[in-house]
């Protein structure tokens, strides 16, 4: 069975929320606002027998944290549709803070044939690593499945699970910059480095780095995306990668509580064997990581957006515009002063979000230059209109200078409760409570575009059936040669190595929450639109065999998971697992080990 068919028999249980069994409420466990609900059902024990209410209430009194019932905050509107409460919950969904410091939400809400977002029941919302290791002890003891979650951005819905325990790190903020940071065991003079508790977000980290250290620390573009936690341990890409690196690449060291309670510090002096894999090999897997230490590089001084958009007037004028791009790529685009996106779309329109680093405007449009010529060549056949903006790179992450000059580009935090600069890009708006019909990506070869004709012909027929963004920042073909040293000690797929941008095609909406009245998926439209993915990806995938991918952005039923992830690097990972999670007890979908 292919995977298009696998996933349309899965489709037929798309399952709404049940409501499942509950117990009784423990009114001793410090509760999130669950008022006037039934009490959420406790965590099952596998194999094990349960623990007693004794048992939950000597956790709770070990932890330096808390030990919380957890529960949907899309309960309250259940209860209640036309309540000012409701409201409030369902205009909060769409703030991607608010959504973290929820232990029972997730950003997304659900996929089709795949998920639908659950809620862990209880959570230990722990203060430090001895929480962790608390939480660990007491899982293992009792055969509770166990589920971690900083901020919940997983698109696979890995970060919470029904009927298990969770461990949530949102409180765990701390993050700490270094002059010189010298990993344990080294006797070398040590480097400029940020320390990043397991909650931290990426806006945090920029604050601490960038806007009061002026320095450079590479994680991801989303400012609500965890620093600590999933993003680095599955290599994590971000607008800058080609000049620095994955984000995995940068760290220099970690504290992880690993299957057997045991807080370990993994660096290339100290469980050198658990760094590499963490450096990867994907988030929930080898252990629970408490903070971790990366690398900080000198600071840009430019940020360059080049944006807009060239139309082609026919079928066969916009398969010539993506062949001129597929020539024109290699020898401009693909190296470290650029980044982001170009999207191919059904109505033949090539849109350019791209960035650049440290190039002036002259610069960057001398650039493009010779592919402008073309167009102008053309002209008949295609209508542009193209922006060129450079702004201090010391700004990237200052709300106060965006809500200066491009207010559009930005939302602040609209709550009175949050703290000062919170904000998030409007781009991101549709990835809050994001419900994914389809969500296929893919590395392209660079050798594939010293085929110009066919790789354009493939692009073009994708194109047809849905829209596709070329990221230029995600693969590492092409890549400053420091940061492509600093990735090849990581266990990504060394795919990435030969590969000069990475495909995404995604089929998504907001407002949809499974198991919520109102709310509930389509399944006419979730079909038709999973259908075009697939069909647009087939035509991809057919034209680049082997070309791998990475763990964070993958999609949820990604075949031969294992070779696209991690290629020849996949057999050491699983010895490594084997040695510090013998019996698997951290597992989850397409996580190293989870297929047996
Ligand atoms: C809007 C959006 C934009 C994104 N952009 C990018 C991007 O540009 N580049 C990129 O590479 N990825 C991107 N991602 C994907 C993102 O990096 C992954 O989803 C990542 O796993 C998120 O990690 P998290 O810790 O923030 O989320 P969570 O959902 O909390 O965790 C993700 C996974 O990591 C595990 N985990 C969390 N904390 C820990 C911990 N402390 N120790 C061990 N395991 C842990 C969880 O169990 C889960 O399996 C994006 C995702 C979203 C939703």
């Amino acid at each position: 069975m292919d995977k298009h068919d696998t996933r349309w028999t899965r489709r037929t249980v798309l399952k709404v929320a049940g409501a499942l069994a509950s117990t009784p409420a423990f009114g001793w466990i410090a509760s999130t606002d669950t008022q006037g609900f039934t009490a959420p059902p406790t965590p099952i024990s596998l194999g094990k027998s349960p623990p007693e209410p004794s048992d939950w209430q000597a956790l709770k009194e070990s932890l330096s944290g808390n030990l919380l019932e957890v529960q949907s905050p899309l309960e309250i509107y259940k209860a209640d549709p036309s309540s000012t409460a409701a409201k409030t919950v369902m205009k909060n969904m769409k703030n991607p803070f608010f959504l973290e410091e929820q232990p029972g939400a997730t950003h997304t809400t659900g996929w089709v044939g795949a998920f639908d977002s659950a809620v862990s029941p209880r959570a230990v919302a722990a203060e430090n690593a001895a929480d962790i290791a608390a939480a660990v002890t007491f899982a293992r003891k009792y055969g509770l499945k166990l589920v971690v979650k900083g901020t919940g951005h997983d698109y696979l819905g890995r970060s919470s699970a029904p009927n298990s325990l969770l461990v949530w790190t949102h409180k765990m903020r701390d993050i700490t910059v270094h002059d010189a940071f010298v990993p344990a065991g080294s006797r070398d003079a040590g480097i400029p480095a940020v320390t990043v508790a397991a909650g931290s977000r990426w806006l945090e980290a920029y604050d601490a780095v960038t806007n009061h250290a002026g320095r450079y620390v590479q994680g991801g573009g989303c400012t609500s995306v965890g620093a600590c936690g999933g993003f680095i341990l599955g290599s994590g890409f971000g607008a800058l990668s080609k000049r620095f690196g994955t984000g995995a690449g940068s760290m220099l060291e970690a504290e992880v509580v690993t299957a057997n309670g045991d807080v370990l510090i993994a660096n290339e002096y100290q469980n050198p064997d658990l760094f590499w894999a963490l450096r990867g090999g994907g988030g929930g897997t080898f252990g629970i990581v408490t903070k971790l230490t990366l690398m900080t590089h000198e600071l840009p001084q430019t940020l360059g957006g080049f944006m807009g958009k060239i139309y082609a007037k026919s079928d066969a004028a916009y398969q010539k515009l993506i062949e001129e791009f597929i020539r024109f790529y290699p020898d401009h685009i693909n190296n470290e002063n650029w980044g982001e996106t170009v999207k191919f779309t059904p109505d033949s329109t090539l849109e350019l979000g791209l960035i650049f680093i440290d190039l002036p405007e002259q610069e960057a449009r001398k650039i493009w230059q010779p592919f402008m010529e073309w167009l102008d060549a053309y002209s008949a056949d295609y209508e542009r209109d193209i922006e060129i903006v450079s702004v201090p790179f010391k700004d990237y992450w200052n709300m106060d200078f965006w809500l200066d000059n491009y207010p559009a580009l930005i939302q602040q935090d609209p709550r009175t409760s949050a703290p000062k600069g919170q904000f998030w890009w409007k781009t991101n708006d549709s990835a809050v409570s994001e419900y994914m019909y389809g969500y296929q990506s893919r590395w392209i070869p660079l050798t594939n575009f010293h085929n110009p004709k066919a790789l354009a012909k493939s692009f073009f027929d994708a194109s047809r059936h849905w829209s596709f963004k070329l990221y230029v920042n995600k693969a590492l073909a092409g890549a400053a040669p420091e940061a492509v040293e600093r990735d090849r000690q990581t266990c990504i797929n060394p795919a990435v190595f030969d590969a000069a941008a990475w495909v995404l095609m995604q089929a998504s909406d907001t407002d949809i929450f499974p198991g919520v009245p109102g709310y509930e998926p389509d399944p006419v439209k979730a079909e038709a639109l999973a259908d075009r993915v697939a069909a647009g990806m087939a035509v991809i995938r057919e034209a680049t065999p082997g070309a791998g991918n990475y763990a964070n952005e993958a999609d949820y039923h990604e075949p031969d998971w294992q070779e696209a992830f991690w290629g020849m690097n996949y057999p050491r990972l699983l010895t490594i697992k084997k040695q510090y999670d013998p019996t698997d007890f951290f597992s989850t979908h397409h996580s190293v080990g989870s297929e047996s």
